[in-house]
């Protein structure tokens, strides 16, 4: 799917963001990245796509392992993904966006998911347009629980 710019909101499934909160959590003081892909099928929920952080202060910042990255680009065209989002977590810090991510945001038709998993004493999700320096919030809607389908890790169902 080919976008102009990112979306006016984002839906996940609630087996999705718990998944990634759960993550977040089980990391402990590290930080977690990786991706969402999104497919042509806007009834097909967003596959996850896991990359390891090589950053040299893994709780401050993250650094996509370049190799990771290159494979979770691949499937995701073998699937007609498209690149939806660009997820990290901040493991003391609220769900909002440091310098660090406004300079490095790579991907400016990506959303930014931030995943805070108890900063503010309870997890906090939250999705952001990163532009020229400029973060502003975006809607995230989290579909309940009888969406029966579950999240899919590349490619694969939970
Ligand atoms: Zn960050």
């Amino acid at each position: 799917m080919s976008r102009a710019g990112p979306p006016a909101s984002i839906s996940l499934p609630q087996a999705l963001a718990q998944r990634l909160i759960d993550t977040a959590r089980g990391a402990g003081d590290y930080e977690i990245c990786g991706f969402l892909g999104q497919s042509d099928d806007a009834s097909q929920p967003p596959s996850l796509y896991p990359v390891g952080n090589l950053a040299c202060s893994p709780h401050y910042r993250f650094d996509m392992d370049p190799v990771e990255q290159i494979a979770a680009f691949k499937t995701m065209r073998q699937r007609g993904e498209a690149l939806l989002a660009i997820y990290h977590s901040h493991p003391d810090a609220p769900a909002e966006p440091s310098s660090f991510d406004l300079a490095g945001h790579s991907y400016p038709e990506a959303i930014a998911l931030i995943i805070s998993p108890s900063a503010l004493g309870r997890a906090q999700l939250r999705a952001w347009v990163l532009d020229a320096q400029r973060a502003t919030p975006l809607p995230l809607h989290i579909e309940p629980l009888d969406d029966k389908r579950g999240p899919t890790i590349a490619g694969k169902l939970l």
